[in-house]
C-alpha cells in the first residue's frame, strides 16, 4: 500500500490518502484538493511534489 497525507507536501492538514497505486492516490488527492483547498486542477509542480512523497507502507497498517 502507499500513503500521502496533505501535510507530507506542506499543507496544514491531516486527511490521508491510501492506494495502491500512485494513480489511485493521485485521483483522491486531486478531488481532495478541488473540494477542500480550492485547487480545481493540481498544478504540474505540485504533483510532483505529492508523488515524491507518497510512501510505501506495510500491508494491514491503516
Ligand atoms: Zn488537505
Amino acid at each position: 500500500m502507499k500513503q500521502l497525507t496533505c501535510r507530507d507536501i506542506g499543507v496544514d492538514c491531516d486527511v490521508k490518502f491510501v492506494g495502491e497505486t500512485e494513480e489511485e492516490i493521485m485521483a483522491q488527492a486531486a478531488a481532495h484538493a478541488a473540494s477542500e483547498h480550492n485547487l480545481p486542477t493540481i498544478p504540474p509542480g505540485i504533483e510532483q511534489k505529492c508523488r515524491a512523497a507518497i510512501k510505501e507502507i506495510p500491508e494491514g497498517s491503516v
